[in-house]
């Protein structure tokens, strides 16, 4: 993880927050998650990497939707998937 900041990250006044505490997909199958991530740009709840599905990352690649912010209490920080960028707010 670099710890440069990006456009897409400089970009982000107002963090969107996790609606609900579950991934919008798991929930659908009954997967299990390990953390979950909310995409910044459309605000879905998804699980992170350590996940069996990271439907987090799939989500940002299929939607071109790039930065996503912990969703996990206590974390306050930002990710941008294609420039692999990190910033703590
Ligand atoms: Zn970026
Ligand atoms: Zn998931
Ligand atoms: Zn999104």
């Amino acid at each position: 993880m670099s710890n440069g900041t990006c456009a897409h990250l400089s970009a982000i006044t107002t963090v969107r927050q996790a609606k609900r505490r579950e991934c919008a997909e798991c929930v659908k199958t009954g997967a299990g998650w390990v953390h979950l991530r909310t995409c910044q740009e459309c605000g879905a709840t998804l699980c992170c990497d350590s996940s069996p599905n990271q439907h987090a990352s799939k989500h940002a690649r299929a939607s071109g939707h790039p930065v996503v912010a912990s969703s996990e209490p206590g974390e306050r920080w930002l990710y941008c998937y294609p420039d692999d960028g990190f910033a703590e707010y």
